[in-house]
């Protein structure tokens, strides 16, 4: 289960939109509060995937380690990842499969024409064999 903050989701909202029709990504971070993932901020990170950047995205590393070491600082911890589906539905693909983390939620902000957005979120399975649709809560 993830709990998104209000302003948090609205900010991701902002991003998808501003890039559109590119993918965008970045982290999710806040506190895990035993099963429940609460995200109370959304971290920005370079999309390094400049020639599928409508459907690809590969995160800078230096910008994830550069919000890492701001988080741990603040003792803050990463609950999940973010990235928008620019005119695709909010399914994870084979790649989002291939570069998933146990334990993160990965939210899919589906965008279609720019500008309806349709949020999903996914989360592995227990042997992680395959992503399942995980519920969020906006609060
Ligand atoms: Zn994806």
């Amino acid at each position: 289960m993830l709990k998104i903050k209000k302003s948090t989701y609205d900010q991701i909202v902002s991003y998808v939109k501003a890039s559109y029709p590119h993918e965008c990504c970045g982290v999710l971070v806040g506190k895990m509060e035993g099963d429940v993932k609460v995200a109370s901020e959304a971290h920005p990170i370079r999309n390094l995937n400049e020639e599928r950047a409508r459907d690809r995205y590969n995160m800078d590393p230096v910008g994830f380690m550069r919000v890492e070491k701001d988080i741990a600082r603040r003792g803050l911890e990463m609950v999940g990842i973010y990235h928008s589906h620019p005119d695709h539905p909010a399914r994870p693909s084979q790649t989002d499969f291939n570069h998933a983390w146990p334990i993160f939620s990965y939210i899919i902000y589906a965008i279609a024409k720019g500008t309806d957005i349709e949020a999903k979120n996914w989360c592995l399975n227990e042997d992680a064999s395959e992503f399942v649709e995980e519920a969020y809560e906006i609060s």
